[in-house]
């Protein structure tokens, strides 16, 4: 059997959502000879489609369909309708993201053993621990091409960073480069060295940044053995009277519903929907959603303790030119909490165009501060503050009343700040304007969270059922044939931006389910 396939083959790996996870896993399995369809919510959008302006951009990628939000984060009063920025298109947040590709440390798998009860956190060890995922690690980066491995150099400085540096170097950091970046510094894999263009996060017109749409899919479709259905909002999953999974329900870009059978689903539409669509896929046999014996689905959704410092100098910094996130201090990413916290933080390079510096620096503000900031935005430098945040029992995804144009109920995004998190943050506000203070800057601004780029930990993974939703592999506890690829698989959060751990995860998980059907065990 060859691309595209029939509704009713139900020999097919259904997977839903083409971003981080679930683009990685389709090309894997494709590579492996396995026959898969990934449904996917958005349309496909090409690079010389993209578009190097900030809302404009936003129009064209972002997941805008209706969420709703309670809890006493800012983003709750700031952006009620949208908690996360992420988005809805072939490629998932791929296309938005902006390259950065860390590890693990060992000690964020065993938080629990590490940083011992903390209070209203609900910790828990990862079921998988830095060694036995290292040559997924290995495997990821080199499939994304990640500057400094594989003897691949570091991407150059831009003024952004030369500033950052300076300032780290004086006050006493010593861990300060232009960063581990899914960015070619050289070409490589059939696509361009960066060009410094500085839209990293409208797409990446040069396709010098990896993401599922230029550097995964093409290979896996290039099989004959992998099917992207775009348009496709896969609404539940259905199963048999065992319990098995058969196949999903979707609707097609007029709304049209379709049953696509499957011998295997997996599901990766990011931390908000996949936990989502479990919970709508609630059935006489499984009252509370699919995979929810342990009460964890849509529970311990984290964000990352984010915030962002900008610097305001006397001259010009022009700091959104060149790439966006080629810039990291990672001296506090430490576990140390004579700090006065569990966990730790990295610092990274960033800047907003002017339209969303507009909206985002101080939201809903107005006046001379404000408009000194704006006046000054040329002279301003910027960095990104992404630490370690508490999974929490109650931060939670659920179901809300309202429904969608499907029929299907929205979700509601919850979450409260634990005080690990602000204390995290607080320490990370001052570090960051000493920074900027030490090379001569004359102002320095602290902008809360924006809406979540990192959105983990929905769907944990539990060494035992009742702990989680997911085991080792990504598999459901509850039912075999039914799995998690996403970020919504996290544990807990670490200091480190995600998506390098998901891809490795995405490749080792595609191991698992062909060595399984091999044995006919799927
Ligand atoms: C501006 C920005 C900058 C970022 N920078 C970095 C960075 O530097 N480093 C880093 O590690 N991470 C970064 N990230 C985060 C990174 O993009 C995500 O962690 C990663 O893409 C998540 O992968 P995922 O597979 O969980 O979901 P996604 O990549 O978001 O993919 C989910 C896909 O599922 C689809 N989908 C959802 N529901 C359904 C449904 N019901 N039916 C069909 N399809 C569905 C969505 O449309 C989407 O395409 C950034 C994100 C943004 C937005
Ligand atoms: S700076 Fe580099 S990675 Fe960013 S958009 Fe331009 S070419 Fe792409």
């Amino acid at each position: 059997m060859s691309a595209p396939y029939d509704l009713n083959d139900d020999s097919v790996v259904v997977i839903i959502g083409s971003g981080a996870g679930g683009g990685t896993l389709g090309t894997q399995l494709a590579l492996k000879g396995i026959d898969t369809v990934i449904l996917e919510a958005g349309s496909r959008h090409e690079t010389w489609d993209f578009i190097n302006d900030e809302w404009d951009s936003f129009a064209q990628l972002a997941w805008k369909d209706k969420r709703r939000t309670s809890g006493d984060w800012r983003v709750s009063t700031d952006f009620p309708n949208l908690p996360a920025w992420i988005v809805k298109s072939v490629g998932g947040s791929t296309v938005h993201w902006a390259g950065a590709s860390l590890r693990f440390q060992e000690h964020e798998f065993k938080t629990k053993t590490h940083y011992g009860e903390v209070k209203d956190a609900n910790l828990l060890d990862w079921p998988i621990d830095l060694k036995e995922m290292e040559p997924w690690y290995a495997m990821a980066e080199d499939r994304m091409g990640v500057t400094r491995t594989n003897g691949i150099p570091g991407l150059p400085g831009n003024n952004n960073f030369k500033v950052m540096e300076a300032g780290a170097k004086k006050i006493g950091y010593k861990e300060v480069h232009t960063g581990r970046m899914a960015i070619n510094s050289v070409p490589r894999d059939d696509r361009s060295s960066c060009l410094q263009i500085g839209f990293c996060f409208q797409g990446c017109k040069s396709g010098a940044k990896w993401s599922t749409l230029v550097a995964e899919i093409p290979k896996g479709e290039a099989t004959g053995k992998l099917e992207v259905r775009p348009d496709s909002m896969v609404l539940r999953i259905e199963h048999d009277a065992s319990g098995k999974v058969t196949g999903v329900v979707y609707a097609d870009k007029d709304g049209k519903q379709h049953l696509q059978k499957a011998r295997v689903v997996a599901v990766a539409g990011n931390s908000i929907e996949s936990p989502r669509l479990l919970l709508n896929s609630h059935s006489s046999k499984f009252p509370d959603g699919l995979a929810n014996s342990s009460g964890q689905v849509g529970r311990n959704y984290m964000r990352h303790t984010t915030g962002s410092v900008y610097g305001i100098f006397e001259k010009p910094v022009h700091m959104y030119r060149g790439t966006t996130m080629a810039g990291i201090i990672r001296d506090e990413s430490r576990h140390d909490p004579a700090r006065g916290f569990v966990g730790g933080y990295e610092f990274e390079t960033l800047s907003l165009g002017l339209p969303f510096m507009a909206a985002f620096l101080d939201p809903g503000k107005w006046g001379g501060d404000f408009a000194d900031a704006m006046d000054n935005y040329r002279n301003m430098a910027g960095m990104w503050i992404v630490g370690e945040d508490m999974p929490r029992a109650d931060n939670r995804i659920t179901l809300a009343e309202e429904t969608d144009e499907h029929g299907m109920p929205i979700p509601d995004v919850h979450f409260d700040d634990h005080e690990n998190d602000n204390a995290m943050r607080d320490h990370a506000y001052r570090q960051g304007s000493a920074i900027y203070e030490a090379v001569g800057a004359v102002r320095t601004i602290h902008t809360p969270p924006y809406p979540s780029t990192h959105n983990l930990g929905t769907n944990r993974m539990s060494e035992k059922a009742e702990d989680g939703v997911v085991n080792r592999y990504g598999q459901t506890h509850d039912i075999p044939n039914l799995f998690v690829s996403d970020g919504s698989q996290f544990t807990s959060g670490a200091a480190e931006n995600p998506t390098l751990t998901i891809v490795a995860l995405a490749l080792r998980q595609a191991d698992h389910i062909a060595g399984r059907m091999a044995k006919g065990e799927l």
